[in-house]
């Protein structure tokens, strides 16, 4: 078994969409960045390389790279677990915890957590049960805890095909 931990972090930014998890969350502002800048998606792809020692979301889609301008991040996460699938990995489950002061993200949980089981987990029935997503503030503490941005720590295992 192998565990992975991938941790990401975007400011907000007036004029863009905020997307967590695939999700289109409504909100007055979203996240900068090259691509959709979808904060829980990219810490969870760092998380699977991580624990497949595949390297870091960076060497995979540079954000110098005008390919992934504005990419759908649904779409690296599944390239990045069809790679940790072709590598002999299967995963088992997937933690993450987003930490903002606003928007409220308790609504929003289980739709995320339905999207991103479609993505990490497309054989199972009950993909659902293995991808927890918890929301959190700083307590204002910091800049994500004066509203400036989002962050989010994941964790993974792996396990042998
Ligand atoms: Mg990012």
């Amino acid at each position: 078994m192998r565990v992975g931990f991938g941790y990401d972090s975007h400011r907000f930014e007036e004029g863009r969409k905020l997307f967590l998890g695939g999700i289109e969350i409504p909100y007055e502002k979203g996240l900068k960045g090259h691509s959709d800048a979808d904060v829980l998606i990219h810490a969870i792809i760092d998380a699977l390389l991580g624990a497949a020692a595949l390297g870091d979301i960076g060497s995979h889609f540079p954000d110098t790279d005008e390919k992934w301008r504005g990419a759908d991040s649904t779409k690296l996460l599944e390239a990045v677990v069809a790679e940790v699938r072709d590598a002999g990995w299967r995963i088992g489950n997937v933690d993450a915890t987003i930490i903002c002061e606003r928007p409220k993200l308790l609504p929003h949980i289980p739709a995320i957590r339905s999207r991103l089981a479609e993505i990490l987990f497309p054989d199972e029935v009950d993909g659902v049960s293995r991808v927890s997503v918890k929301g959190k503030t700083n307590e204002k503490m910091d800049d994500v805890g004066a509203g400036e941005g989002i962050e989010v720590h994941a964790i993974t295992l792996l396990d042998n095909l």
